[in-house]
């Protein structure tokens, strides 16, 4: 008998690494990025920064890193929360890592994690990196959570980790405060109880009278918010996520990070964009109301499009998606294919890019007469 090769785990065997494709196409509107790169302004304080930086490299960075959290705390009382400190707040490579510390320190064997379908593909993987139970409820038609539902099988599953995107992907819906009193009771309700990750990736984006989850961070104990600077802050490339939520939180995640595991490039590179918010969000209400237009313009071509609070439109349905996909990445358009079958999801970009994507889209769709497959696939 021969052993197989590499020994990997056995529950790892075949899978796939998550990832979008990198296709070098001119207009890229795949991975929710923010289109606007930073101003040669804050590019130059970035560098001067990270050469600053440089010349320690001998030396290992802060392991707490102590002026990142507390600039990140600051900027969050400008962004919906207020009374955030920096013992509040905790920050890794990107949101996805924040989120595995989070289930590395809170999950683990014996114990589960729960959020609702559809909902964004890592969560499973966290999980399952964590040696941890996975477990998925339904979101409605429409995509919210059905609320009675939802606190019934948290409290049935009694998860030790409840991820909430707000607003969901792909489907952009953003959720009730309500929704996340009820959860944060629910998951408070049983023995040791759940913390519940409100994953706000997307939250800058949020339409007016959407309020933020750090609104609640004084009201439950057990509440996570978590940010990233990947998407409306416009600096995916740098790696930076973070979270607010009670201190004892962010003490135990100490626990299973990695030592200094933001390295001093990150986190110089971090506050300066900090230094640079203003401006590196300054693209966001044209971001939102690029996407207003996107989701009336793809309604007026007859198509189902989710409401959406963040920078990207779930729109369909098709009955060949992939065709629809492949008709407009060979017109040099790169969309999507996710979430529920026949749907699509498209990512805000500049206004020339959004008319590539309405005139790709079309010109697909004359050809493809996926419009005519689609209303058979409705009567
Ligand atoms: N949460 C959600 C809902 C996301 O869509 C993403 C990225 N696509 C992330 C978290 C992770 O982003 P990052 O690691 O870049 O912060």
């Amino acid at each position: 008998m021969t052993a197989a090769f590499p020994p990997l785990r056995e529950e790892l065997r075949g899978i796939e690494p998550y990832g979008a494709p990198q296709l070098d196409v001119p207009v890229q509107l795949n991975v929710n990025e923010n289109p606007y790169g930073p101003s040669p302004e804050a590019a130059a304080d970035i560098a001067q920064a990270v050469g600053a930086a440089a010349a320690t490299l001998n030396r290992y960075p802060d392991r707490e890193f102590t002026e990142l959290r507390e600039g990140l705390a600051a900027y969050l009382n400008t962004s919906g929360g207020s009374g955030i400190t920096a013992d509040m707040v905790w920050a890794a490579n990107g949101s996805n890592e924040v989120m595995l510390q989070l289930l590395q320190a809170f999950g683990g064997p014996g114990r589960c994690a729960l959020s609702f379908a559809p909902t964004y593909s890592m969560y499973p993987e966290y999980a399952r990196d964590a040696m941890t139970e996975w477990v998925t409820g339904h979101r409605a038609e429409d995509f919210s959570l059905d609320l009675d539902a939802a606190r019934a099988l948290v409290l049935e599953r009694r998860p030790s980790v409840v991820l909430l995107p707000s607003p969901n992907n792909p489907t952009g819906t953003a959720l009730p405060p309500e929704a996340v009193s009820m959860l944060c009771e629910a998951a408070a309700s049983y023995d040791p109880g759940g913390v519940v990750v409100v994953d706000e990736a997307y939250g800058e984006f949020r339409r007016s009278g959407t309020p933020s989850a750090l609104e609640l961070l004084p009201v439950h104990r057990n509440l996570v918010v978590s940010r990233t600077m990947s998407k409306a802050f416009a600096l995916a490339g740098a790696r930076l996520g973070y979270l607010a939520a009670d201190p004892a939180i962010c003490d135990a995640i100490r626990v299973v990070r990695l030592p200094y595991h933001l390295s001093a490039v990150t986190q110089a590179t971090a506050r300066a964009a900090l230094r640079h918010a203003p401006e590196l969000l300054g693209k966001v209400d044209d971001l939102r109301a690029e996407r207003d237009r996107t989701v009336d313009w793809l309604r007026e071509q007859g198509l189902e499009v989710a409401d959406s609070d963040a920078n990207f439109a779930l729109f369909g349905r098709f009955a060949d998606r992939h065709a629809v996909w492949q008709g407009l990445l060979d017109r040099g358009v790169l969309i999507r294919e996710t979430g529920p079958e026949g749907w699509l999801r498209v990512s805000i970009g500049t206004a020339d890019e959004m008319a590539a994507f309405r005139q790709a889209l079309l010109a697909t769709m004359e050809t493809e007469q996926v419009i005519g497959r689609v209303m058979e696939e409705r009567a």
